[in-house]
């Protein structure tokens, strides 16, 4: 046949697919579109009769083998299991999921120390749209109850723990409840623990979204995020309905990047938490330092629920350098071996200021109110030697 064509029509034509034996690793779909075995075949698929893959804004093998692979990891161990979406970032996950489930009317309950671009998401895209946020103190119980009670508009109770940059936690248990018992869904950002460290399913949340750019990626060379639900006909129907027409998708190329780094997710953990635990324990006794922001220390006030609810306490801590906003810029300015990035959950140590950087668009009454006051630097803590993160800490304070 290829002999016969023309050289123009060879060039454009698709080599067969020379496959053999199964690659040793999951290969990169780089394609928008499937080949359809013949018009009967495309029309059950495209009526939801037979499964297949069509066009890659609705699945492609490469990213639902990942989506699939984070949904076993947030169910290993539970008598559960969980559908999942990739998508475009972790933003898109958590626009994804309140699109699908919330309807103008409908509100959502949540709490003030969220990632700022959550808040800004609730805030000034949904509420315009007419789904309303109330935030509160999701750690106050009673609050949460009586807020709940007084309004039935709530479908949606929205939590973060720990959450950035204070590490303060909530009871995902006692909130998954009171939503279940009051007709909401409940729905947790995981990014900080990972399903390694926490498994919200656990404590009964039914939606849990990540941005995969962080821990579960590792390297920091993706931005995707996912959407992982135990209700499957909902994550068929309405979430990926919301995904497929929105067009949030991954693509395969970040898709593999994170099966990559998904890999070392355990060897990575294991080493983030100690590394961490060993800094804030330097920091702890430094003279230069004020308080430090660390679940596992047993001061930070939320010491006892983070024991409860997650295996290890994870990389990322905070800590206020004294002298305020002009210390703390000095002490970030000097470090040499920490990298200054506004992101985390990488391999190396990363260090931010929040009140000039992820925070630089929330009021200071509002800031200093969730304890990110001008002297507070948040540290990703990487899992290289712990020794060499400190000796870079200790001359940068002194
Ligand atoms: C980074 C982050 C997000 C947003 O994720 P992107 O991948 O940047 O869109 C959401 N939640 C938390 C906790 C994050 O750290």
């Amino acid at each position: 046949m290829n002999n016969k064509l023309d050289f123009g029509s060879l060039c454009v034509q698709e080599w067969k697919d020379l496959r053999t034996t199964p690659p040793h690793q999951l290969p990169i779909y780089a394609t928008s579109s499937f080949v359809l075995d013949d018009l009967e075949h495309g029309i059950d698929i495209f009526a939801g009769k037979a499964q297949g893959h069509t066009y890659s804004r609705y699945g492609n093998p490469t990213i639902d083998a990942v989506a699939a692979k984070i949904a076993a990891l947030e169910t290993h161990g539970l008598d559960k299991t969980a559908s999942a979406l990739l998508t475009s970032s972790g933003m898109s996950a958590i626009a994804t999921l309140a699109m699908a489930l919330l309807r103008p009317g409908d509100k959502l309950l949540t709490q003030g120390n969220l990632y700022g671009g959550t808040t800004e998401l609730f805030s000034q895209i949904m509420a315009p749209l007419g789904i309303e946020s109330i935030f509160i103190d999701l750690g106050n119980l009673e609050k949460v109850e009586a807020v709940m009670a007084s309004n039935p508009a709530i479908r949606m109770v929205y939590m973060e723990t720990p959450a950035n940059p204070t590490m303060a936690c909530v009871d995902i248990a006692a909130l998954a409840a009171l939503a279940k018992q009051h007709g909401a869904f409940s729905a947790i950002d995981n990014t900080f623990c990972t399903p390694y460290l926490q498994q919200p399913f656990r404590f009964g949340v039914d939606f849990v979204v990540h941005s995969t750019t962080k821990f579960l990626n590792g390297h920091g060379n993706s931005i995707a995020g996912i959407v992982i639900g135990l209700d499957q006909e909902l994550m068929a129907t309405r979430v990926a309905k919301t995904l497929k027409l929105t067009g949030a998708t991954c693509n395969a190329w970040d898709a593999w990047l994170i099966n990559n780094g998904l890999k070392t997710l355990e060897l990575r953990m294991i080493r983030h938490s100690p590394n961490a635990m060993e800094i804030a324990r330097f920091l702890a006794q430094h003279s230069r330092v004020g308080r430090v922001n660390y679940n596992g220390l047993p001061s930070h006030p939320d010491h006892e629920l983070a024991k409860r609810q997650m295996r290890d306490f994870g990389g990322m801590l905070s800590f206020e350098v004294k002298g305020g906003l002009e210390a703390a810029i000095g002490f970030i300015k000097k470090l040499q071996f920490c990298t200054m990035a506004p992101t985390l959950g990488d391999v190396d140590t990363l260090v931010l200021h929040p009140a000039s950087m992820s925070h630089v668009n929330i009021p200071s009454e509002v800031r200093q109110q969730y304890g990110i006051t001008d002297g507070l630097v948040r540290v990703s803590v990487g899992i290289e030697n712990a020794a060499d993160i400190i000796a870079d800490l200790e001359q940068a304070l002194a």
